[in-house]
């Protein structure tokens, strides 16, 4: 794989909530074109990470250059060239969708193909739906959607499969694949291994506001053999995910 350059360099990045410094002097860099990942349990402080980096929480020390723009200094310049999904809160309930992604789109002065951005995400014939019509998994490929209406070179997921049944985890799965094939970086959290391992070239591990681990899914696993570890049972090859897959199929459901 071609290494590209870094299209978001975190130096240090701090960040307190009262005497809580929950985010602890972090630095990485992202790749233009890679799926970045950033792991770790609940409180680790991958929200607020991820939030400092889209101009939407204030850095209280350190910096964030994004495409070469300081988070801090220009956060109406970052808002251009982020793609942000949006909570289904922040939907008009009485919009079709058709009509929202022009709406979304016209808050950024561009102008979109609609019909274009649903096929993407699989809901081209939800076109005129209402946004309270939709599943869980329709819902989250539509906040995909509305995040692209800018045409964005960093696309910002934050547990984009949660809630998810695996049929429609999969094709979210895929649309990630497609996002990425079309050169748009993406950096997600996600308390999915597998998911994290199918889809991402490099994560960090983050523990109690410092990363503790950083490369791709492959180096990690291998580094953890190389240190002895074993698994105490053979795995089998196959699990319940592959026999509720086989049974039930892959296709959508809604
Ligand atoms: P994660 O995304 O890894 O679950 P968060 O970044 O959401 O972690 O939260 C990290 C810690 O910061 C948690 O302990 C959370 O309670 C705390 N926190 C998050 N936002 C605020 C806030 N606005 N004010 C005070 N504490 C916060």
């Amino acid at each position: 794989m071609t290494k590209g350059k870094d299209i978001i360099v975190v130096e240090g990045l701090t960040k307190r909530y009262g005497n809580t410094t929950t985010v602890k002097g972090i630095s990485f860099t992202v790749r233009e074109g890679e799926v970045f990942g950033i792991l770790g349990p609940n409180g680790a402080g991958k929200t607020t990470t991820l939030e400092m980096i889209e101009a939407l929480r204030s850095i209280d020390e350190g910096s964030v250059i994004l495409d070469g723009i300081d988070v801090a200094k220009h956060p109406q310049k970052i808002r251009h060239i982020i793609g942000i999904q949006l909570q289904s809160s922040a939907f008009y309930d009485k919009v079709t969708l058709r009509e929202q992604l022009v709406m979304f789109a016209s808050f950024y002065g561009k102008q979109v193909d609609p019909m274009e951005l649903l096929r993407s995400v699989e809901l081209e014939d939800k076109a005129n739906s209402y946004p309270e019509k939709l599943s869980g998994g329709q819902k989250q490929r539509f906040s995909i959607a509305s995040a692209l209406v800018n045409e964005p070179r960093v696309l910002f997921l934050d547990e984009p499969t949660t809630g998810l049944d695996p049929q429609a985890r999969r094709h979210l799965w895929d649309l990630i694949k497609s996002i990425k094939k079309r050169g748009i970086t993406v950096v997600l959290t996600s308390h999915y291994m597998e998911e994290a391992q199918l889809l991402c070239d490099r994560l960090a591990i983050m523990d109690s506001g410092k990363i503790i681990a950083m490369d791709s899914p492959k180096k990690m696993i291998k580094d953890l053999l190389d240190r002895g570890f074993k698994k105490p049972e053979v795995v089998e090859q196959a699990d319940l995910e592959d026999v509720y897959i086989d049974l039930t199929g892959k296709a959508l459901r809604e």
